[in-house]
């Protein structure tokens, strides 16, 4: 490489977006390719890959293990759900939890995960530990896929101030070649394919450094049996788990009745005021009402399109407004979260005002009536 050359591009080299960023990015990606419902972070650091992947819809388990406990500490509580996850809960479940311990160890609860990445871990492993690496990961763990990724010394010669390694604690960083034979070895070993790629594009001219961060993608080409899981299941648990959060979910009963009851009064709430008001400017004369032209808000016309059934249509009888409940079943968002009329009135039952037979959600207007 030209000196002068290679002394210039160590002055610019900046990554845009930073090559963390990058890397996390390649993760994110995989994760929506794949959609991986379980997915573990080895070496996850101040969790923030875990941060970003909490938002990835797929993923119901997420799992943090670092062996620096106090690094993991420092931002877990990001982790943990918002005020809005509880007033509006998803429909997925999440849960995650953090693990201190070493990925040199085998424990249990990193088992049945379909995706695990180690993003910059194997360099800051010391030889035993990375001896017994590829075991505990694919051997133990052995997920659909696997990714790993460590900085490409064919890149450091462009990077300011890189003397030796990148990073102090960094055990040894190696060439592509390296690399490459230590994975393409350890995917023959456990029955995994590996490609790979990178992130950090080189600058123009330079491109025989190849990506600065380098990246083995490794599938395992057979789907676990039974039997294989069933050999390999562990001994104790060694790791120490330091957080864990539960997401409100509407998978949940609990916050599916208070979503189901909340949607309910809200569908109610809002026919009845249609009637109402239809009831003010119309009266009782039946003549009129046949008159009635529905507003052209979309939701009167859906209305309207609803109560072709007598037994949907909903009625005022002296002070009492009565909302059948297959009017409200019907309507997108109740039945989405219900699936069933009978599991709406399940859900309901005891903690919404319903007519005597339970066919219709029942408003008293005796005090509206009043006021008005
Ligand atoms: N994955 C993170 C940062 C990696 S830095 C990111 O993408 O930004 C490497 C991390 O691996 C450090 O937090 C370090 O504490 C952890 N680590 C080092 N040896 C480990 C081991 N044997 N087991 C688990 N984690 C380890």
């Amino acid at each position: 490489m030209d000196k002068n050359f290679q002394e210039e591009f160590t002055q610019i080299i900046k990554f845009k977006p930073p090559l963390y960023k990058q890397r996390h990015q390649f993760v994110k990606d995989l994760v929506e390719k794949y959609k991986p419902k379980k997915v573990a972070d080895l070496g996850c650091a101040d969790c923030s890959l875990l941060r970003m992947l909490k938002f990835c819809s797929c993923i119901e388990v997420l799992a943090g293990l670092d062996i620096c406990a106090n690094v993991m500490k420092e931002k877990m509580h990001t982790l943990s759900p918002l005020p809005v996850d509880y007033l509006q809960p998803s429909e997925r479940s999440l849960t995650v939890t953090l693990h201190h311990g070493s990925v040199a160890h085998k424990d249990p609860c990193m088992l049945g995960f379909d995706l695990v990445t180690c993003i910059e871990l194997i360099e800051h492993l010391e030889e035993p530990e990375l001896k017994k690496f590829p075991e505990v990961v694919f051997g133990f763990m052995a997920p659909s896929i696997v990714v790993i990724s460590t900085p490409n010394s064919e890149f450091n010669p462009l990077l300011p101030g890189v003397m030796l390694y990148r990073h102090p604690d960094h055990k040894f960083e190696w060439n592509r070649a390296q690399f490459q034979s230590w994975a393409l070895e350890t995917a023959r070993c456990y029955d995994y394919s590996v490609e790979f790629t990178g992130v950090g594009h080189p600058p123009t001219g330079m491109e025989k450094a190849g990506f600065c961060t380098q990246i083995g993608v490794f599938i395992r080409k057979h789907p676990q049996t039974g039997e294989s899981v069933q050999s390999e299941k562990p001994t104790e648990a060694v790791y120490k788990t330091v957080f864990k959060a539960v997401y409100p979910s509407l998978k949940d009963e609990k916050y599916l009745q208070n979503a189901v009851i909340s949607e309910v009064i809200f569908t109610a709430q809002i026919i009845k005021h249609r009637l109402m008001s239809k009831h003010e400017e119309y009266g009782d004369d039946p003549e009129r009402k046949s008159k009635f032209q529905p507003s052209m808000d979309c939701f009167s016309d859906y209305l309207g399109k609803l109560v072709v059934e007598k037994n949907m249509e909903p009625f005022i009888s002296g002070n009492e407004v009565y909302i059948p409940l297959v009017t409200i079943f019907s309507f997108p968002k109740v039945k989405r979260l219900c699936g069933t009329f009978e599991k709406l009135c399940k859900l309901i039952a005891g903690k919404v005002t319903l007519s005597s037979d339970g066919s219709a959600v029942m408003f008293n207007i005796e005090h509206e009536n009043e006021e008005n």
